[in-house]
């Protein structure tokens, strides 16, 4: 069975879920990247892309992401027929790569920027990257260059994060800087390994 030794690592869209995985890959936690696995799955199904919203989204058989993201987050019926057409050869290839991780032992970390919103993956634990909403809304807007209105969308899009904290396992709280982002790496790394990270 897949999924074996996985902890689901999710949050909020710029709660900060990359960065903190960066951190505990560096003290040695393999990590699954779903959000690599649907980039790579989006050009490899540009073509149809192009049939589902129009050839202006793709160009030289390439997906134009920023466009179809614009396109997404204005239209949630866009947004389903896409995720209908991405979100099962998503869960099949990440079921894939976590036997692989499985065969090697555990833990390894999944990060699922979606978990609690597709409900597709079988795992127990579950590690919740928080930052308040207006933490992660300026984030986005710095990160993406988006407006009010367009960050306010997409958070809108996913279960809110006061509810994605209620429901974790282990709590990353990214709500300061940087320096104390990685005290809560290291003291969830030390809580799933019983290990400290430099020892
Ligand atoms: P996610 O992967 O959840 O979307 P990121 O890890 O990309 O979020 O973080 C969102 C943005 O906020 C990035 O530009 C990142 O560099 C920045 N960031 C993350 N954590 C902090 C922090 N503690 N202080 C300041 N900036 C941060």
């Amino acid at each position: 069975m897949a999924f074996k030794h996985a902890i689901a690592l999710t949050g909020g869209i710029a709660s900060g879920k990359s960065t903190a995985c960066n951190l505990l890959r560096l003290y040695g936690l393999r990590i699954i990247d779903a959000d690599a696995v649907a980039r790579d799955l989006l050009q490899r199904e540009a073509d149809a892309v192009g049939e589902l919203f129009g050839p202006e989204y793709v160009s030289g058989g390439t997906v134009d992401r920023k466009a179809l993201a614009r396109l997404i987050f204005s239209d949630k019926e866009a947004r389903e027929r896409l995720e209908a057409l991405l979100h099962p050869k998503i869960r099949e290839e990440i079921e894939r790569l976590s036997e692989a991780q499985d065969r090697l032992g555990g833990p390894y970390i999944v990060d699922i920027p979606l978990f609690y919103e597709t409900g597709a993956y079988p795992i127990e634990k579950v590690i919740v990257v928080y930052a308040p909403r207006e933490v992660q809304k300026r984030r986005l807007i710095e990160r993406e260059g988006l407006t009010e209105e367009e960050a306010e969308a997409r958070l809108n899009a996913q279960i809110d994060i006061e509810e994605k904290r209620r429901r974790a396992d282990y709590l990353i709280d990214n709500s300061g800087n940087l320096k104390q982002l990685q005290r809560e790496c290291e003291r969830v790394f030390d809580e799933i390994t019983g290990n400290g990270p430099f020892n």
